[in-house]
């Protein structure tokens, strides 16, 4: 079968003909339906090195943590699946047994340093191929729900439906303001998850304006990135501020631009890997501000994730793309001319 390989570090990813995988015990075998390429992949194919970057990231592997598909075959000791059944894959992987693990939330294993990979597509096979293994417990059912479209589920809505639910206690009641800045794979799901989950107002903002009127078609307000950029926002929630802001893309500029509308006792989530600093201070920022940031989200959050797809109350935008055009997916990605979450549909 062909399978998008990340071969070397700070070089591209490329096709190549590997053999159909077999599922281990407590693994399943999925004919893969979809997998979703997300900005991380190309931290990890065009910024990390021998130096830097997580040691379980090191080629090769295929890509695709945003997977879905159809049991195929079950390995030794898997019941209770039937073969053609939709699954989301739940991505992290940590040892199973530690405290963090037996909640679901494998991101914050406590054994992640001595496990030989982080994630199912991030360090172990991941989706971009037409077969993947995935242990049975990383699986959640999609029932009769599109599994293409439910692939960036995986990452896209679980990373921000995460972030928000962490960040609930701040858009209760009402007339609260949440921001996203950043409306790409993830910040069109963030937008949609808030909607979903709180009765707050969504202010949105994006460098490309493309970006900001598909967020407009979800009900957000838009500002764009002029230089009164952050009164304009201020100016939206009456002067108070923002009281949750979810900054997806996390270079020093976002996250000074959130640190200056977030609302007295509000939170900022940094969920973008731009690795942005910020120089604190007490007097420059309102009271009881919560500066913050998160990875991904727990497996359970994935079902509840999946439940409001199923009950139509997130739509992931998407752009689908065959396998031999997996390397183009991510060119676009890039360059920022894709349309919705690109999916890779074998
Ligand atoms: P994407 O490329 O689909 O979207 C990024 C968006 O940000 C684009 O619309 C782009 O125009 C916009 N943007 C870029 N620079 C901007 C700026 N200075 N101001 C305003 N907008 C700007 O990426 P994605 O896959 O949605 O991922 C978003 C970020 O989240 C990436 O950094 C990714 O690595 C990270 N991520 C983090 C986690 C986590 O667990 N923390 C999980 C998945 C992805
Ligand atoms: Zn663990």
């Amino acid at each position: 079968m062909k399978s998008l390989r990340f071969d070397a570090y700070k070089s591209s990813p490329e096709l190549v003909e590997t053999g159909r995988p077999v599922p281990g015990p407590g693994e399943v075998l999925l004919k893969v339906a979809g997998a979703g390429a997300c900005h991380s992949d190309v931290a990890v194919f065009t910024e990390f090195d021998e130096e830097f970057g997580p040691a379980q990231l090191r080629p090769s592997f295929t890509l695709g943590h945003e997977t879905s598909g159809w049991v195929e075959e079950l390995g030794a000791g898997v019941s209770g699946f039937e073969k053609g059944d939709a699954y989301l894959v739940y991505g992290p992987t940590g040892c199973g047994h530690c405290r963090a693990c037996s909640r679901g939330q494998d991101t914050y294993c406590e054994n992640a340093a001595t496990m030989p990979y982080l994630a199912i597509g991030l360090g172990r096979d991941g989706g971009m191929a037409e077969y993947v293994t995935v242990p049975a417990r990383n699986l959640v059912p999609l029932g009769d729900a599109d599994p293409v479209a439910a692939a960036p589920l995986a990452d896209a809505g679980l990373t921000p439906y995460h972030a928000v639910k962490k960040s609930l206690p701040k858009l209760a009641g009402g007339g609260t303001y949440a921001l996203v800045i950043g409306l790409g794979g993830l910040g069109q799901l963030a937008v949609q998850i808030i909607s979903a989950l709180t009765g707050a107002t969504v202010i949105a903002t994006d460098s490309n304006p493309a970006a900001m009127e598909r967020a407009a078609t979800n009900g957000a307000l838009t500002v764009d990135s002029g230089p009164d950029q952050a009164e304009q926002i201020r100016a939206l929630t009456g002067g108070r501020g923002v009281d949750a802001v979810f900054d997806l893309v996390g270079i020093a500029p976002t996250i000074e631009l959130a640190m200056k509308v977030v609302a007295l006792q509000g939170r900022v989530t940094v969920v973008g890997i731009g690795n942005g600093s910020y120089d604190w201070n007490f007097y420059g920022v309102p009271y009881e501000v919560e500066l913050t940031s998160t990875y991904w989200g727990t497996v359970e959050e994935l079902h509840e994730v999946v439940d409001l797809y199923r009950a139509g109350k997130i739509t992931p935008q998407v752009e689908l793309f065959s396998l031999d055009e997996a390397p183009l997916a991510y060119e676009k990605l890039i360059a920022g001319e894709l349309a919705g979450r690109a999916v890779v549909s074998p």
